[in-house]
């Protein structure tokens, strides 16, 4: 497996952070994870948008344009023969002492992973996943800019890990205003009279570009969309309910604290938004990034 490390292609075993780089020792960084389709990299202007967002709200400087990150994206694809693949691009602060202090770091580390993920069971795509709720409040606003996609995601971990101990795979995050925000790695939707429903940036979520596609998806197919904030209660009286996400891609949940969502069945909508979606990366059309 070759992975792209600061401008050159090496072998796995050649890719080494030192244990100083603040990406290690605090977390201190940013990523994405984008996929290929087709050998075409799927909304790849918004996710670098997105990247040197994240990466300008913690005052870390990409060493590499655009461009330049979007070449290496394919270099390395290219390297491993992969056209539908997961691909990992991670940010580091770089090497620094040992101390926060963020200006203190030589350069920042830039590297690239092309491989398989799989973060579900595949029956759930068709049969539709159960959830809980879980205790772990989804980190707020006003602690850190939910615009950051930073390498600390301690709290998804400790979200996801309850989600395990109670023998579902994934979980959904409330905020500390006790409405829903994520899952530990996806964004939500509910269905509700034929209407699409997703929370809204400021109930602190990551603004998921797979959520832009569907909800892009939505208005092409009259499917009204809102933004707005959903109570636990709300999506326990929902039509429907799914999950997006690049790794997730669109799953319906059918199942939530062990209560049925409706009829406990992948729905209607949900299935057609499922399918748009198929159809649609095969395309290759870029949504602009609303983050
Ligand atoms: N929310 C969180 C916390 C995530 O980690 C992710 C995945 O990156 C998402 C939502 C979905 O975002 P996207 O569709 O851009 O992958």
């Amino acid at each position: 497996m070759k992975i792209w490390f600061n401008g050159q292609l090496v072998e796995q075993q050649d890719a080494k952070l030192s244990i100083y780089d603040h990406g290690a020792l605090y977390g201190d960084g940013v990523f994405e994870g984008i996929r290929a389709y087709g050998g075409k990299i799927f909304q790849c202007d918004a996710h670098l948008d997105r990247l040197m967002t994240s990466a300008r709200e913690i005052r870390l400087e990409v060493p590499y344009s655009k461009a330049e990150l979007t070449d290496a994206m394919y270099d390395c694809m290219g390297a491993n023969g992969q056209t539908d693949i997961y691909i990992r691009l991670v940010v580091t602060r770089g090497d620094g002492g040992l101390g926060l202090n963020p200006f203190k770091c030589s350069k920042p580390n830039v590297f690239i992973v092309a491989d398989n993920i799989e973060l579900y069971d595949p029956e759930l795509y068709t049969n539709g996943m159960p959830v809980i709720i879980c205790k772990t409040v989804r980190t707020s606003a006003t602690m850190l800019s939910p615009k950051v996609k930073s390498l600390n995601y301690l709290n998804n971990i400790a979200a996801k890990i309850e989600g395990l101990d109670a023998g579902v795979q994934e979980v959904l995050m409330l905020n500390s205003e006790g409405n829903l925000a994520e899952g530990s790695g996806d964004n939500i939707f509910i269905v509700q009279d034929g209407q699409i429903v997703t929370p809204p940036e400021s109930a602190g979520i990551l603004m998921g570009i797979t959520r832009g596609v569907i909800m892009h998806l939505a208005r092409k197919m009259d499917i009204p969309v809102s933004q707005r904030d959903i109570t636990p209660q709300q999506l326990f009286d929902a039509d429907e309910c799914f999950l997006t996400g690049t790794a997730a891609e669109v799953i319906p949940i059918v199942s939530v604290d062990g209560k049925p969502i409706a009829n406990a069945k992948p729905g209607k909508i949900s299935l057609e938004l499922v399918n748009a979606f198929r159809e649609f990366v095969t395309i290759g059309e870029e949504v602009p990034y609303d983050g």
